[in-house]
């Protein structure tokens, strides 16, 4: 880097990157399916865009990974857009406490999802977007929102992981006939699911999720494009949603420790926000006992504390 300084951000990223590669204890790759069970435990991505675009990333940021549960950050956006805040009629906001494809609270709630971002809360946002579509519309809609937001027009399904969730999803397939049941669900069973399998593979690196994710951290639109995705109360209240319920029954662990709106998949993926600062991603496969990416958090953690971006102050 001759003839200019190398920035904060830069060492900060950097110093993560070194210290992740040692770490011993890097979690559990999530087993239930083979293409996500082979995935390498070593390793670690990370992507970093601040709001005038500069970019930092470190380690395996341009590795696509199963994005899985990130994707309905996406698909929430996309409903919200269709039907507006009726979208709460059939979805809570509050954060659930339970395992994120827990059926007990179902059937004390009837039927209605505590949040969008556990699995029935997803399945029924699935269904908003998939009203009035055929299924490969539906999903074609989102993979395009996907592409546009990262303007990435390689961005992909992975269809092998599609194929082993829709194979061993008989929790999924409960949860969404249980609220069908209960009329929460407008399209039948099978099509709603086979959208949100696919949705949740998708595969993205972690520039492509920082790219992505870019419009939440930016009070709603994409500075480099100067496309408004949402208006700035629906950007605030989407990352209000990641704060609350956007770690499995680990949220509260991570507002605490991080302080950043995020969303976490069990391909080790998590998407943060640092509102009016930067959009960033982080990648390791290793999972904790509640489903999070073990080193993303320490990562995230680090980061935000170095670079001063917990929304709560230093
Ligand atoms: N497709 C996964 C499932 O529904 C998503 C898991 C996750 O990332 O939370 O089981």
């Amino acid at each position: 880097m001759a003839g200019r300084d190398v920035t904060k951000l830069e060492k900060v990223v950097k110093e993560i990157v070194d210290d992740m590669r040692h770490m011993p204890d890097r979690g559990m790759v999530a087993a239930y399916i083979p293409e996500l069970a082979r995935v390498n435990p070593k390793s670690f991505g990370i992507a970093v865009i601040e709001s005038d675009g500069n970019t930092v990333v470190g380690g395996d940021a341009d590795v696509p990974f199963s994005i899985q549960s990130i994707s309905k950050v996406f698909t929430l956006t996309l409903a919200l857009g269709k039907v507006g805040n009726r979208l709460w009629a059939r979805v809570g906001r509050e954060p659930s406490g339970s395992p994120f494809n827990s059926i007990v609270q179902l059937e004390r709630e009837q039927g209605i999802p505590r949040n969008p971002f556990i699995n029935a809360g997803a399945i029924a946002v699935t269904d908003v977007i998939l009203s009035s579509h055929l299924p490969r519309e539906a999903l074609g809609e989102i993979l395009r929102f996907m592409q546009f937001l990262a303007d990435d027009s390689s961005i992909m399904i992975d269809h092998e992981v599609a194929a082993s969730e829709h194979r061993t999803g008989f929790r999924n397939a409960a949860l969404a006939n249980y609220m069908k049941s209960f009329g929460i669900l407008d399209n039948p069973v099978d099509f709603i699911l086979g959208v949100y399998f696919h949705h949740c593979a998708i595969a993205m690196s972690c520039r492509q999720l920082a790219l992505a994710g870019r419009f939440l951290a930016q009070f709603g639109s994409n500075p480099s494009t100067g496309y408004a995705v949402v208006q700035p109360e629906r950007a605030r209240r989407i990352n209000a949603l990641m704060l609350t319920c956007g770690h499995y029954d680990g949220s509260g662990e991570f507002a605490y420790r991080v302080g950043l709106p995020g969303k976490s998949g069990v391909g080790g993926g998590i998407m943060a926000v640092a509102p009016g600062k930067a959009s960033i991603a982080v990648w390791s496969p290793g999972l904790d006992a509640v489903g999070n990416s073990q080193l993303g958090q320490i990562a995230l953690e680090r980061l935000a504390k170095e670079m001063g971006w917990s929304i709560f102050g230093a």
